[in-house]
């Protein structure tokens, strides 16, 4: 256990010695798979009810959608729309939670404005609005609520909006997130409270007792550095993979291996495409949001930049590098220039990002939630709703799936339930805390609802001390302020290892405001294994710098190197591998198809691996 949150080389290690030595007679409570943001909350609401806990993900924390979101912390104002009260006034809810108490240092209010065309949209949207501010009932977190403007206020708030485009606007409130960073951070405060976190640690088989009295006893782990596998035992199996749900089967003790099918979920896949254009581009001092045909379009401030998406179309691919094509990059333009006095080209473009979103239909129907038919191009994945589902296929399986970023912490708190309030499989005995009968009695309620995360503790007083940091430090006051916005109160950390080391106050080359220190504290403080670790999640290079932060590529792995045991052909190749990865996803952009935009990606990785294949380099990002 560390009470910091480390998730540094030795944690890693110590976490996967410690599912190694699991037994039949000495299982973990609870195994939880997968590193997005509702398995890494859901690692965290277990460990801080008193169960052992460990988390394992494949590939990196926030490898998946969680790190390809719109970044938004919302009730999701369009689905008042299509009525769904229940799932706006629970987000508004986790919203104020999580400005209030959860993460104040990661999610800030961010306003919108709601342009109106036509004299009858002022009253339909505006009472719209008034029930959206309303849902979030004592749930504010300090968000200023919504006011009508005058077309003139708007011209003067939003002067890049065409005046031909509006009457008029009513701007409102919500919040938005760095998505990867508040996963790493709920993985380090879930490690803090006695969670044992891995990454590169992918679940190949759950391990079955067949027959229906049987269940789920535990897993096969893959540790995707080594090779080795190891058989992990738990009372209770919490599955948290997203698009990848019915991906893992059950190998049963004579070895055959089946896929669940009977009460597991069905999990189809929506593409979402963003683009990143440089701030200056329109000028604003609100997002927008649009309607479209379909749904809706964010224009969404994110510090020197604005993050204009999304689309929503069926994927038809296999879930790994959901990619966003040319097609793709058309559609946000033309709608964003519909509106914008000079008209956004490709030129303008310097980041793109793809994810997907997992839809989700409940056992035993046969539509995805909400929606009359599975997503295809008649029946827009737009309409499906977001809502989640919990189920236990099997007795000491829960599979958790659907939902939203925002509505993390309480699919997680749900999931919990559900796996401690039924029978897990014959003979793994009463998790801590329960009496001999298995019972859900015992096992304290979820404690995560004002938990403030690693970064939140003390972070008010971290900020008030920001202008001493810097003098002490010599740091500017802007960089220690972009410090604290992204470690929140863990920032002195960082400022700590610039001090000790005046090479790592230098700035990485082509990012501003982000230091070498921070390369180093995401291997050390963050479970950075990689490269595109660094640039991609912890930083957020990958979209914000115009070359994806590719010339800081050869210093990051540098300074990762002497951490990870990297030599110098190592740390070069591992640069390499990120730059051309940055490469083939740029190539993307011009791809026709999704089939096609996949492809450059994976013929990317797969030179990777032809590059590590001949010093037995891992192959995975
Ligand atoms: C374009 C887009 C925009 C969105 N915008 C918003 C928004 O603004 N606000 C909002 O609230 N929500 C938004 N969402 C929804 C939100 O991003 C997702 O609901 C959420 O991130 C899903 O998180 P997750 O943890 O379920 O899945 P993921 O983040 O995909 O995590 C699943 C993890 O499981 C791992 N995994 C898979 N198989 C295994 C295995 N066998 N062993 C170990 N690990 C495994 C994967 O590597 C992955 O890291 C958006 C989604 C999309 C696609």
């Amino acid at each position: 256990m560390t009470t910091t949150g480390g998730l540094g080389p030795a944690s890693r290690d110590h976490a996967l010695a410690a599912l190694s030595t699991t037994t039949p007679e000495h299982p973990l409570d609870v195994l939880v798979i997968g590193g997005g943001v509702v398995g890494a909350g859901t690692a965290l609401d277990a460990a801080t009810r008193g169960l052992s806990t460990a988390l394992v993900e494949a590939t990196d924390y926030a490898w998946g959608t969680s790190s390809r979101s719109s970044k938004l912390v919302h009730g999701g104002l369009r689905y008042l729309e299509m009525l769904d009260f229940p799932l706006v006034h629970e987000a508004l809810r986790e919203r104020g939670r999580l400005v209030e108490d959860i993460a104040p240092h990661l999610v800030r209010p961010v306003p919108f404005l709601y342009p109106l065309s036509k004299p009858w949209e002022r009253p339909y949207v505006g009472a719209g609005v008034a029930l959206y501010d309303g849902l979030a009932a004592g749930r504010t977190g300090h968000l200023p609520v919504h006011k009508h403007l005058s077309r003139a206020a708007v011209a003067r708030m939003a002067p890049g909006l065409k005046p031909e485009a509006y009457i008029g606007a009513i701007r409102y409130y919500d919040a938005q997130v760095d998505d990867a960073r508040l996963v790493i951070e709920l993985v380090r405060t879930a490690a803090s409270h006695g969670a044992h976190c891995a990454s590169r640690a992918e679940v190949t088989a759950y391990l079955g007792q067949p027959g229906p009295q049987g269940g789920v006893t535990g897993v096969e782990v893959l540790d995707r550095e080594t090779g080795r596998r190891v058989t992990v035992h738990a009372r209770r199996i919490i599955n948290a993979t997203g698009v990848w749900t019915g991906s893992i089967p059950v190998r049963h003790p004579d070895g055959t291996e089946e896929p669940v099918v009977a009460g597991m979920p069905r999990v189809t896949a929506a593409k979402g495409i963003h683009l990143v254009v440089p701030r200056d581009r329109f000028t604003s001092t609100s997002g927008l949001i649009l309607r479209t045909e379909k749904s809706v379009l964010f224009v969404i401030p994110w510090g020197r930049h604005w993050i204009i998406g999304t689309t929503d179309t069926p994927w038809r691919e296999p879930v790994e590098q959901p990619a966003a094509t040319s097609e793709d990059i058309d559609y946000v333009l033309e709608r964003a220039n519909a509106v914008l006095s000079e008209p956004l080209t490709r030129a303008d473009v310097v980041g793109v990002f793809a994810g997907l979103r997992p839809l989700v239909t409940p056992a035993g129907e046969d539509e995805p939630l909400g929606d009359t038919a599975a997503p295809s191009e008649a029946q827009p994945t737009a309409k499906v709703s977001r809502e989640h589902v919990v189920a236990t296929p099997l007795p000491g399986l829960t599979v958790v799936t659907g939902g939203k970023l925002t509505t993390y912490r309480a699919m997680a708190a749900d999931a919990v339930d559900a796996a401690v309030g039924t029978a897990g499989a014959p003979g793994t005995g009463p998790l801590t805390g329960q009496d001999e009968t298995g019972s859900g009695e015992g096992v304290p309620a979820s404690c995560t609802a004002e938990l403030p995360l690693l970064g939140a503790r003390g972070w008010t007083p971290a900020w008030n001390r920001r202008l001493l940091l810097a003098s002490e430090s010599g740091l500017p006051a802007a960089t220690v302020e972009s410090l604290l916005h992204r470690y929140g109160s863990g920032a002195p950390e960082v400022i700590a290892l610039a001090v000790a080391e005046p090479e790592l106050a230098e700035e990485l080359p082509g990012l501003p405001g982000h230091l070498a220190a921070e390369a180093k504290h995401a291997v050390t403080h963050e479970g950075a294994r990689s490269v595109q670790d660094v640039l991609a999640r912890r930083i957020r290079a990958v979209f914000e710098a115009d070359d994806a932060g590719a010339a800081a590529a050869e210093s990051v792995a540098r300074r990762m190197a002497p951490l990870l045991g990297w030599d110098p052909e190592r740390a070069e190749a591992e640069a390499e591998r990120y730059r051309r990865w940055t490469q083939a996803q740029r190539a993307t952009q011009e791809a026709a198809t999704d089939a096609e935009a996949r492809e450059l990606l994976l013929e990317a990785s797969r030179e990777s691996v032809r590059d590590a294949s001949r010093g037995g380099w891992p192959a995975t990002t």
